[in-house]
């Protein structure tokens, strides 16, 4: 039984220090290895909270400014909070400040419990288009990325090997929202060569000696996986081996390659370009 199911109502309180243990727990969510021991996370935003709970996303934790506690807005959000078993913090903007690691922090946080799915969860069919990202280390990268996949109607994201953590604040902060959209699948390297193996549709990796424009394939019709490669080392042969297509943006000046969110988002678009339009956004 989980702590909100034992309660009835969450409780309110008060803190006006950041050296109150509550205040010192919820701080240590910067480091990731607090994130996967409380399986917890960080989302700032009024609005962001109120959508994610709406996409059915555990609260466990709402934190919001002392000065909007006159708030309607606010007050109608942390009563439903409250009624539903989750904990309210009031806490003066410093504290807030410290929390979220901002000057300016946004007047309302919320405490997520986590999500990966599992690999067995990822059925494809039809035009899905799911994206695999090797070893990408760089946060703000994983977070455009996110965002992007749930602006271009991509079913989600597979970290394949060592990553960066999707539910890192600066992450999340750069999915503007899209976290709470983007199912995400954490995969071995081994076991996504499997999975790339058995998928039944295109599989498409992106590499600067790729010999097919990326404008070229076929898209429609069918599921397509894209594997984009790591920042600084770009995709490793055993990946190579699985993809049925190398594909390449071309480039000219200077720059060896594009950013990796860039690449990621000039790759989607194109995959998804017959699927998309201004009148009916999503056609499929
Ligand atoms: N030094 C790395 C290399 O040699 O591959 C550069 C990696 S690049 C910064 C990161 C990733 O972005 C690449 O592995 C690829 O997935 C993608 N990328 C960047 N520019 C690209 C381009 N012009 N065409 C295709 N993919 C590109």
């Amino acid at each position: 039984m989980t702590r909100s199911e034992q309660r009835a109502t969450g409780r309110i309180k008060e803190i006006s220090s950041t050296a109150n243990p509550i205040i010192k727990d919820i701080r240590l969510l910067e480091k990731k290895r607090h994130r996967e021991q409380t399986n917890q996370f960080i989302a700032e935003g009024m609005k962001l909270i109120i959508d994610a709970i709406e996409q059915g996303w555990h609260l466990q934790t709402l934190i919001f400014a002392a000065s909007q506690k006159l708030n309607p807005n606010v007050e109608k959000l942390a009563a439903n909070c409250v009624a539903k078993g989750v904990d309210v913090l009031i806490v003066p903007e410093k504290v807030l400040g410290a929390i979220t690691r901002r000057d300016n922090p946004q007047m309302v946080v919320g405490i997520f419990s986590r999500q990966f799915i599992e690999p067995s969860q990822i059925r494809t069919g039809g035009e899905d288009v799911w994206i695999a990202l090797d070893r990408i280390r760089d946060p703000g990268n994983l977070g455009t990325i996110m965002r992007t996949v749930d602006a271009v109607g991509a079913k989600g994201v597979i970290l394949v090997g060592e990553t960066t953590d999707p539910f890192a604040t600066e992450t999340v902060r750069a999915t503007m929202g899209s976290i709470f959209a983007t199912p995400i699948c954490r995969m071995s390297e081994d076991d996504f060569i499997n999975f790339a193996d058995q998928w039944q549709g295109l599989v498409v990796g992106t590499h600067l000696e790729g010999s097919v424009d990326y404008r070229t394939p076929d898209y429609s019709g069918k599921p397509v996986l894209l594997i984009m490669g790591n920042e600084q080392s770009g995709m490793p042969e055993k990946l190579v081996q699985v993809c049925h297509q190398l594909i390449r943006i071309p480039q000219v000046g200077r720059a060896d390659s594009l950013n990796l969110a860039i690449a990621t988002g000039v790759c989607l678009f194109e995959i998804r370009r017959h699927s998309l339009s201004l009148e009916q956004g999503a056609k499929a």
